[in-house]
């Protein structure tokens, strides 16, 4: 097996919780080095309009997906069937390549309301404790809302999300969701401009005493530079997010915000056609010690690191984990 020089940090996956971390921790001056299993991709040579708005190769045959053929995904309906490969994907569209899923995402740029973040006892609290019974798996998330809003804010402006706020430090405004939890400040660009259906819709809904407020989404509404000096431009309301890589620099994804600058950072190295297929540990198997992955030219490769971190999408992260010894899988026979 070939054998790497032990960097810092390995990431597997370079979708957006890839290519974040790899820019957060390159910044901190640790040595890191990111596998990716599919090739490159830019918004300049790979999605120039026209041709990126081809629905036939991008749509229906999925350019930028998984490839199940070389991939395959499994599927069962309940645990006495057996699992049958999937032969088509789909609302399901997993990632495949530089930027992952977030190069063909929507977009849409929500928060969790502070209630999400305490299911368990939120629920508890406002229906009693018997409502939750012990068979249940709900939880709290262990963090609250006042906790996530500064990295909320800090993710919004890096990718210029358009939106108007509801309530800012506890103050209620007009024409944003008055349910949401307070924010630090304004979103960094205006909403995006109605369409006839939904200016009536809105129309509609404040009749009936309902508070209608435009979705945040991280389709710009006007020309943006982010913290970083990443230029992001206004969309066309062309109509191709899902599904497609956008054409505009409309769209934010890591191609167009966080993927650039990790890239510029020497400390950070890029690796691309590079499957990992397991995570290595300690004789315990309490410690990762770094992962095996097979490289473009098919080599099978050692990359030791002192933090293996797993962003290869969440399924995909919990396969490797039972791959390489990593806790117990689950029985839904047994629960
Ligand atoms: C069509 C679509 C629309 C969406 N719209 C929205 C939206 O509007 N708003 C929203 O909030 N969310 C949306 N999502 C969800 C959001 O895009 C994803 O949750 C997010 O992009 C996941 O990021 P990730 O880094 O976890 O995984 P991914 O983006 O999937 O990245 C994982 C990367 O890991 C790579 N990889 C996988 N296995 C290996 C391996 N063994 N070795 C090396 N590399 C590997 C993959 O090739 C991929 O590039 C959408 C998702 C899809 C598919
Ligand atoms: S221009 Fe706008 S609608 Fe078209 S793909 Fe880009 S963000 Fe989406």
């Amino acid at each position: 097996m070939k054998e790497m020089p032990k960097a810092d940090v390995v990431i597997v996956g370079m979708g957006w919780t890839g290519s974040i971390a790899a820019r957060e921790l390159a910044a901190e001056g640790l040595r890191v080095v990111g596998l990716e299993r599919g090739g490159f991709r830019d918004t300049a040579s790979d999605f120039p309009a026209p041709n990126v708005l081809d629905e036939l190769k991008y749509s229906l045959r999925g350019a930028l997906f998984q490839d199940l053929s070389r991939d395959a995904l499994t599927f069962r309906n309940n645990p006495n069937e057996a699992a049958l490969p999937m032969r088509r994907l789909g609302a399901f569209l997993l990632g495949d390549g530089l930027g992952g899923a977030g190069v063909h995402w929507n977009g849409q740029h929500f928060r969790f309301l502070p209630a999400d973040f305490q299911m368990l006892s939120h629920n508890k609290q406002r229906y009693g404790d018997g409502a939750i019974t012990d068979d249940m798996t709900i939880q709290d998330w262990g963090v609250t809302y006042e906790d996530m809003e500064p990295h909320y804010d800090r993710f919004e402006y890096l990718c210029g999300t358009s939106g108007k706020a509801g309530n800012l430090r506890g103050q209620i405004q007009e024409g944003g969701n008055p349910f949401e939890g307070a924010r630090a400040r304004e979103y960094p660009t205006p909403p995006m401009e109605m369409g006839l259906v939904q200016q009536r819709f809105m129309e509609g809904a404040r009749k009936l005493g309902l508070k209608p407020y435009p979705q945040p989404s991280s389709n710009l509404s006007q020309d943006y530079t982010n913290p970083d000096g990443a230029q992001m431009q206004a969309c066309t309301y062309c109509g191709h997010c899902e599904r497609f890589g956008c054409y505009n620099w409309s769209k934010a994804s890591p191609l167009t915000t966080v993927l650039p600058v990790a890239l510029r950072n020497p400390n950070f190295e890029l690796r691309l056609g590079s499957r990992v297929t397991r995570v290595e540990l300690t004789p315990d198997k309490k410690h990762a010690t770094g992962v095996v992955y097979v490289d473009a030219l098919g080599h099978e490769t050692r990359q030791p690191a002192d933090m293996v971190l797993l962003c290869a999408f969440q399924i995909h992260n919990v396969r490797l984990m039972l791959l390489s010894g990593i806790g117990t899988p689950y029985d839904p026979a047994t629960g």
